[in-house]
């Protein structure tokens, strides 16, 4: 059984995920060199933000396969010398958009009704109904900077109240902005036509000070800003000068340049700011998120999955995700059944990515087949995350188009493995949300891919499925399933078995003693 060490608290609900695949040690008390000692016993590392997961740690955690870090941010993991070594990094980024999603809007109403002046007005002995008069959110335009995970999330929920949602992201697809409601526009229309603008964008370097005084004079006048994203990518001082001058009608903030900001800074204070302490992740479900979603990942890279999100392994866009999930097994499999058939040297492999598979990013698809091909014959360990890495260095060449067409399946992964002397094809689908494959070297077949299995090629003669079945029988080799492919009647054929237990290498050389058998190879998926 794997064994996982946790090194700092995490959510209960997170834990139990863990403990249904494997031996978890919660381990709070180790120190430094006490850590460096036992993480080589553990498959799996789980912390928060305070363990430093250094190349030291990594590379003294020989037996390591994954990383999880319960939150977003991963500053404290050496990510690059995981990645030399195929391990992992998984994190939880989608576990708070709910909650900061959540606070913006709080934010919104907040600055059209000045809720929190209001109370604060009440408290002090105040009945001010008439200075309180607000404004409505709806029919507002709301403007978006950034329209990811966050900021998708915001947008739905001011759709609901009624708003016009419009958004800057410069990488962001029209079909999904279009999927959620939101027009999508340039920066310039975002400042121009924005009541409010929100902004839920990464701090980066293209993004310090993006909120400068020259973009914030080019705001609507009147209009309100919030920023719940990160301090830095809005320039206080100009954003006060604009509160000021009447450029802008207020401002919400949840992050600022320095935490927290001087008691005595004049924009905390200012009556037209709403001033929260960076809370926006912070409600219980958030945090029990951040742990079960971790947790998921670490488990779907224990078990050799594709974890939903990885951190040095591609993003996927969810609308690609929903596709491409149940074609990630698929594709492992293929290559791996590929390597174990495929016995002379190949020149190239070229992926056809056919039906819904053409309109999806496919990279983690052909990483997923670069791991199944690689890993049967590896000694290091192949994950999605080291596998291009190995390619190279083997000089694996792979080749890629697309095709809508997909004969009459929604969505089809053709390999061609163009080996010295011929091209042998196999193919896979998805149906009911399980992987099969449809072509093995050119046969048409249709199997489940799992567990052992046993291919033939042999001459399509009447009795040969009964020859090798009473072989396999005599050898308490109990057959699960049986296909076969040909070319023609009593022509080349391929006999494909799904075995309850692997056949041995006695029983299949009885079996490649058999008149008319070609080959025989037994295969592990
Ligand atoms: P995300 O990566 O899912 O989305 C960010 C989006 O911004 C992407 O779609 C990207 O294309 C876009 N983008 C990048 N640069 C841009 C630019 N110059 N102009 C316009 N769009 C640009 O990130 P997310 O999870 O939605 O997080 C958004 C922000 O919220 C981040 O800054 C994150 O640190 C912050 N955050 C804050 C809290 C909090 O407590 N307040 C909690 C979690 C996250």
């Amino acid at each position: 059984m794997d064994r996982i060490l946790v090194t700092e608290k995490i959510a209960a609900e997170g834990l139990e995920v863990l403990s249904r695949v494997a031996r978890v040690d919660v381990r709070l008390d180790l120190d430094r060199a006490a850590l460096l000692d036992v993480i080589g016993e553990y498959d799996a590392l789980v912390v928060r933000s305070a363990t430093k997961v250094s190349a030291e740690l990594i590379d003294a955690g020989a037996r390591l396969r994954v990383i999880g870090r319960a939150g977003t941010g991963v500053d404290n993991i050496d990510v690059d010398a995981a990645t030399r070594r195929g391990i992992v990094v998984v994190n939880a980024p989608a576990s708070n958009n709910v909650a900061v999603a959540e606070l913006t809007i709080g934010l919104l109403i907040s600055l059209a009704r000045r809720i929190p002046q209001a109370h604060a007005s009440v408290q002090a002995g105040r009945w001010e109904r008439g200075t309180f008069v607000g404004w409505e959110v709806r029919g507002k335009t709301l403007g978006l900077v950034g329209l990811g995970r966050i900021g998708s999330e915001v947008a739905v929920r001011a759709r609901a109240l009624e708003m016009y949602v419009i958004a800057y992201d410069p990488v962001v697809s029209f079909d999904r902005a279009e999927q959620i409601g939101v027009e999508l526009v340039t920066m310039d229309e975002l400042l121009q036509r924005s009541d409010v603008l929100s902004i839920h964008v990464p701090l980066v370097d293209a993004t310090r000070g993006l909120f400068d005084a020259a973009r914030i004079s080019r705001m609507k006048r009147g209009a309100y800003l919030i920023n719940a994203s990160r301090g830095g990518i809005v320039d206080e001082e100009a954003l006060l000068a604009a509160l000021d001058a009447g450029q802008l009608g207020g401002a919400a903030l949840d992050v600022y340049s320095i935490e927290p900001p001087a008691p005595d800074s004049p924009l905390i204070h200012h009556p037209r700011v709403i001033a929260v302490p960076h809370i926006g992740a912070s409600t219980a479900e958030a945090q029990t998120s951040a742990g079960t979603e971790m947790a998921e990942g670490v488990v779907a890279a224990l078990s050799g999955a594709t974890p939903r999100y990885a951190v040095n392994a591609p993003f996927v866009a969810p609308e690609a995700w929903s596709v491409l999930q149940p074609y990630l097994t698929l594709g492992r499999q293929l290559g791996a059944l590929i390597t174990q058939l495929i016995h002379v040297p190949v020149r190239s492999y070229d992926l056809e990515f056919c039906g819904e598979l053409a309109e999806v990013d496919t990279q983690p698809l052909r990483l997923a087949v670069l791991q199944g091909l690689l890993a049967a014959n590896s000694i290091e360990r192949v994950t999605p995350v080291n596998a291009p890495l190995i390619a190279r260095e083997r000089g694996v060449r792979l080749t890629e188009r697309t095709n809508p067409e997909a004969q009459s399946y929604a969505g089809l992964l053709v390999v061609r493995v163009q080996s010295v002397d011929d091209v042998h094809v196999f193919s896979g689908t998805v149906l009911r949300g399980e992987p099969h494959i449809v072509q093995a070297d050119g046969y048409f077949v249709d199997f489940v891919p799992q567990g052992a299995l046993l291919f033939t090629y042999h001459r399509d003669r009447p009795g040969m499925i009964g020859r090798v079945g009473t072989l396999l029988g005599a050898a308490d080799v109990n057959i699960s399933g049986m296909y076969v492919g040909r070319l023609a009647p009593r022509e080349q054929a391929m006999m494909v078995l799904t075995l309850d237990e692997p056949a041995s290498e006695e029983v299949l050389a009885t079996i490649r003693a058999l008149p008319d058998i070609q080959a025989a190879y037994s295969v592990r998926l």
